[in-house]
This record gives C-alpha cells, structure tokens and sequence, in this order.
C-alpha cells in the first residue's frame, strides 16, 4: 500500500452528516482525518436552515433509506443529547386532519405503525382541544417520540469529538477538483484566500450537502442520466410575535403536501421557546442559493396555519429564514426522492452523499456510523 499520503480520509463539507461522519471515525479511533468546509465555520450550510425536528420516521416509505436512518438515528440522538449535553426537548407532535382529511390522517397513521413508530395515539376533537387549547381540527395524530433539538449545539458536540480526535478542520477552502491516482484521491481545494493546491488521500466522504452532486460529477462526469442530480426545493419560515411563546407545546403539522413531498407549513418552537411556522416548498429550477424571504408570502402562511390555529391574526407573522432542500431530481430518479448514500463500486474508497434532505439532520448520527463501518484504513 502507498504510504506517501496526506490523510487517510477528507471529508467534503462540514454540516451535520459530515460532522457526524468525523464523530464517528473519532469513536472508533481514525486520527488521519481532514474536514474541507468552503464556508468561515461549520454548520453554515442546510444544517442551520432547518426546523431542528428530530423526525419519529412517521413518512417515509417501509423499505426506503430514509426510513432506516431516521428510525435508527432518533433514539441514539436523544441518547447523544443526553450524554453531551445538547439541548433537546421530546416535546411530541401532532398531525392534525380537518374536515374531509381523516383518510388521509388514518393511511398516515398506518404507515407510521408499519415503520414501527412508539408512542401514537389518535386523537378527536375534544382530545385535542383539552391538551392544545389554540389547536382545531377534526382529529389528530399525536407522536410521542418526535422532538426539537438545538442544531448548532449538535453540530459543536460532533465537532468538539472530532477535535479531541485531532482531526484537521480546514475552512474557507472549496474542493473544486478531484481524481484517482493508483489507490489514492488528489482533492483540488481553492482556499483559503489565492491558495490552491491538491491533498491525497485513501479516503473521499463526499457530504457536499447542495453541491454533493456535482462533487460526484468530478469522477464521473455530468452525462451520465444514471448517476444522482438535485434539485432544489427552497423552504420559508415566518416568525410569529412574542405573544405566541409557550402558547402551544407540541408542534403543529398538517397533513403532508404531497405533490411538493413536503410536510407541510407546520409550527415548531425553538430552545427560546421563538415560534415559527413552515417550511413551504417551492423548486428552484436554477439552482441559485437564494435565501431571500419574500414578506408577500406571509399570506399564504397566515391562511395555511389559520386552519389549525383559529385564533392567529396576520399581524402575528412576519419573515424570518429559508433553508434549502438538496432533492434527488425526480427525472433521474423516477420520482424517488430517498438520500442515495453508496461507497461507490466503480470507485473504491469514495463514499458519496446525495439528497440529504429531511430528516437528515435527525438521521446525522446513524449516518456517520454507517459510513464509518464502510472506512476501512
Ligand atoms: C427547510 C428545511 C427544513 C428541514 N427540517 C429538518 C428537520 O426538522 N429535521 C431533520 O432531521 N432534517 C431537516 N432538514 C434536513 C436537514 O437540514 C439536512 O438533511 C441536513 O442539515 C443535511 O446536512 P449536510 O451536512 O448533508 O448538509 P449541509 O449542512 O448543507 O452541509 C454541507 C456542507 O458542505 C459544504 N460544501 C459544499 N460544497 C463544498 C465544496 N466544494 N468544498 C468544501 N465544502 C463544501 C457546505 O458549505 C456545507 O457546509 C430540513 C432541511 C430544510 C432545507
């Protein structure tokens, strides 16, 4: 084996997974390990522009990698919170149908029984309005075991691991460049500043959150119909005023819109206890990061959230952030919008990452896990 190697393993993006993949390969006693992140700190990217939900896997189709690893991350995520430290609340949730959407709660129901989902309990009217005063709806869906969890304090328990570990984190530097050499990967990386140089090593973990596609593309090229594109689904949140803290104490969702595979404009909570109601979906077919809240939108929001919570006035909202979705595109994929996570046949030692969107961040730590069993050095 050659041993004229910079690192053992680089991972491409510090957001949650790749943060959760160095945790990983930190527990399990790796040292040779290079983070490449393009912006000043970590967790900049999608990671910090989410509903910090810790998914119960309620959604995704049996089978699905999405239903693996949300069902597999959620447990061992309260577990980590509890014994690091990160703040978290197992608050629970409740979907809730309105007149003419009970089939729709129950086949959501169903599903969520055959994902082998705890903790649910059908709920009618009167159920819920003596648990949530402000909430109407005809019935209900309550999750036990879904919660909030602060990303950012996530995010810094998987790096201070990585840390501990020695693990090199290098900032404001892109991998723009990437080839195979014999048995070891040449990462082309611009930054910081004018610097521009290659760093080798065995091991490749592409976890480029929206730009994981076309990292893969330096080894395959953008031809092949076969391989994974995203699309973009771009998510808006709108705040509501002071006067809505603490006012509801399990988040909100409606039934899920399928037709943008999204959940819907649900009301969550942070660790300030600040309510907040989205995301709503809308694809971005030129792929531009653009995270500009449109203040307009705020009606649609208002008429959306004012189903389930009959009391809210327009005043009550006013714009607050976007996030991104990295979806696998529908034409590439039939249709299939699961994470695509693959230590590549074609390509020994590169692990590829792709359309990590929800529930990503609450799958982050069985994630890392995974692909740490895939690293062999
Ligand atoms: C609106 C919205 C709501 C969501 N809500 C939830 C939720 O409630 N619960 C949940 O579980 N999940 C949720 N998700 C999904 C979750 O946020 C993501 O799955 C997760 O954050 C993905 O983490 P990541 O590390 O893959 O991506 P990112 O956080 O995007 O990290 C990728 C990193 O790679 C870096 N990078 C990219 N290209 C390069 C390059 N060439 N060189 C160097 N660095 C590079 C980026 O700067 C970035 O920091 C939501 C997502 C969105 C958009």
């Amino acid at each position: 084996m050659t041993t004229d190697v910079d690192y053992d393993i680089i991972i491409i993006g510090a957001g949650a997974v790749g943060l959760a993949v160095a945790r990983a390969l930190a527990v399990r006693g790796e040292t040779s390990v290079l983070i490449i992140e393009k912006e000043m700190g970590f967790g900049q990217g999608t990671s910090s522009r989410n509903s910090e939900v810790i998914h119960s896997g309620i959604y995704y189709p049996v089978g699905s990698l999405k239903a693996k690893y949300c069902l597999a991350g959620r447990d061992r995520l309260y577990d980590f919170c509890r014994e690091n430290d990160v703040w978290n609340s197992k608050c629970g949730k409740l979907v809730v149908a309105q007149t003419g959407q009970e089939s729709q709660l129950e086949a959501l129901h169903r599903q969520a029984e055959t994902n082998g989902v705890p903790e649910l309990y059908m709920m009618d009217r009167s159920e819920i309005a003596a648990v949530e005063p402000e909430v109407s709806a005809e019935s209900a869906m309550f999750v036990g075991c879904t919660g909030i969890v602060s990303a950012h304090e996530l995010m810094s328990a998987y790096h201070r691991i990585s840390a501990e570990a020695d693990h090199d984190l290098l900032l404001k530097a892109s991998v723009v460049g990437a080839e195979l050499k014999g048995e070891l990967y040449a990462l082309h990386v611009k930054g910081p500043g004018d610097a521009d140089y290659a760093v080798t090593t065995r091991w490749v973990v592409n976890a480029a959150g929206l730009h994981s596609d076309r990292i893969a593309q330096f080894l395959w090229g953008s031809d092949d119909s076969s391989r994974p594109v995203l699309r973009y689904s771009k998510g808006t949140y709108f705040k509501l005023s002071g006067k809505w803290r603490h006012r509801v104490e399990r988040l909100v969702y409606p039934i899920p819109d399928a037709e943008h595979d999204s959940l819907g404009i649900h009301l969550s909570f942070d660790q300030a206890g600040d309510v907040k109601l989205g995301p709503d979906a809308a694809w971005i077919d030129d792929r531009s990061e653009d995270y500009t809240v449109n203040v307009e939108d705020g009606d649609i929001f208002y008429s959306e959230a004012k189903q389930y919570l009959p009391s809210l006035e327009r005043d009550d909202l006013s714009p607050d952030y976007s996030g991104i979705r990295p979806k696998l595109a529908a034409e590439t994929m039939k249709g299939n919008f699961d994470f695509y996570i693959k230590h590549e046949p074609d390509y020994p030692g590169w692990i590829n990452l792709v359309g990590i969107d929800s529930p990503g961040l609450t799958a982050s730590l069985a994630l890392g896990e995974k692909v740490a069993e895939w690293v062999v050095v």
